[in-house]
């Protein structure tokens, strides 16, 4: 639900003050908000996130530069195909859509292109809006939306996210269109990378449903956002586009849920001393301090999926957190969140015996003790 005004500009102001003087935001893309998703208990990310600071630039003034995030040549070489999938008024990239999912259609011939250029990002969430409406009400025909501009509201504050492209099909369905640059061999992709490329499209797939309801409640006919999502991709070691359809109900649903339990950016804005800022120009041990004043959990999917992953395992194995471990490894543990404690509740130093995770500590310490042949303590 949207913030009241004055509560939504109190909050911009905040966070504004967060990111320091001059600073522009960060915009959060699909990547991120998918990554945000799979992290949804981090505090420390929710608000860098939400404030719109620059993780990648904080990371490197906290000394712990990020391995994170897409080279230049990889960059160069996406936009490369993108415009090439899109070249002559999207006709190929239509072509790919009306083969893989929506064949009993008309086959796309004078596709509409809207241009969707207005000032800042609300103005172009606008127009997008405004042109997702037009082709709607308008049945028989094809629409290209081309980088079209979505807000999704994330722990109370808009998110603007921008897919490849949104294609409008006859029947007025709405499909998700994600162009990638890894290549599609024999017609399947690395696992791995359409897994995070249909995590993507799910978050726009949710950005598109908060518009088709909006579209409703103002009276238009209810659209359908298709969960058939088309990923677009070079086939085999060409530049040839080719394509496959993923269903993202899965992601779609498990995305939904965990943005649902985001922390609310305010109130862990609330939380923070007077005067903290993330602004990469301060003294490290400055913004060392205004960092760890937000709580982090850790874990080795952090490497995966965020900027500050090196710093905040940096600080986890210093504090000796269970969660360096693995997140498996954390829930088997119970109540003890330090190797520390592991350690000294396998020796039978601590630790109620009756808790089961104390219990099987011992009892494999036990058994190594036996293995290697050292002074056996009998579990209590
Ligand atoms: S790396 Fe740090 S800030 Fe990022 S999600 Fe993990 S714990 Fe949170």
């Amino acid at each position: 639900m949207p913030l009241p005004r004055t509560r939504g500009k109190a909050l911009r102001q905040r966070l504004a003050e967060l990111r320091g003087p001059d600073v522009p935001a960060k915009a959060l893309d699909a990547r991120a908000l998918a990554a945000l998703a799979a992290n949804p208990g981090c505090r420390r990310r929710a608000i860098l996130d939400g404030a719109g600071v620059d993780k990648t630039a904080l990371a490197g003034a906290l000394g712990s530069p990020s391995a994170f995030g897409q080279s230049q040549f990889a960059l160069t070489r996406g936009n490369a195909f993108e415009a090439k999938v899109k070249a002559d008024g999207g006709a190929e990239l239509l072509r790919l859509v009306h083969e893989k999912l929506d064949r009993r259609a008309e086959p796309p011939a004078d596709a509409a292109v809207p241009d969707l250029s207005a000032i800042g990002p609300e103005g172009r969430t606008a127009r997008t809006a405004l042109a997702l409406r037009e082709a709607t009400e308008a049945p028989g025909t094809w629409t290209l939306l081309d980088h079209p501009m979505l807000a999704l509201d994330v722990a109370g504050s808009p998110a603007f996210l921008e897919p490849d492209a949104v294609v409008v099909h006859p029947d007025g369905s709405w499909t998700v269109v994600e162009i990638k640059s890894f290549p599609m061999l024999d017609g399947s992709a690395d696992p791995a990378k359409v897994g995070a490329a249909a995590r993507q499209a799910a978050v726009y797939v949710l950005a598109l449903e908060e518009v088709a309801a909006r579209l409703t409640q103002s009276g238009a006919p209810a659209p359908e956002v298709r969960h058939r999502v088309l990923l677009v991709c070079p086939k085999d070691f060409s530049n040839l586009p080719t394509a496959s359809a993923v269903d993202v109900r899965k992601q779609r649903a498990v995305t939904g849920r965990q943005l649902a339990r985001l922390t609310r950016i305010e109130d862990i804005a609330d939380t923070l001393p007077e005067g903290t800022c993330f602004s990469p120009d301060l003294p490290a041990a400055e913004l060392t301090a205004a960092v760890e004043s937000v709580p982090a959990t850790y874990a080795p999917e952090c490497l995966s999926a965020c900027e500050l992953a090196f710093h905040c395992r940096a600080r986890s194995r210093e504090a000796g957190a269970v969660t360096t471990l693995g997140r498996s490894i954390r829930a088997e543990l119970g109540g003890l969140t330090t190797t520390e404690d592991v350690l000294s509740a396998a020796h039978g130093e601590s630790g109620d015996p009756e808790d089961p995770a104390v219990a099987a500590l011992r009892r494999a310490a036990q058994l190594r003790a036996e293995a290697l042949g050292l002074e056996v303590t009998p579990c209590p």
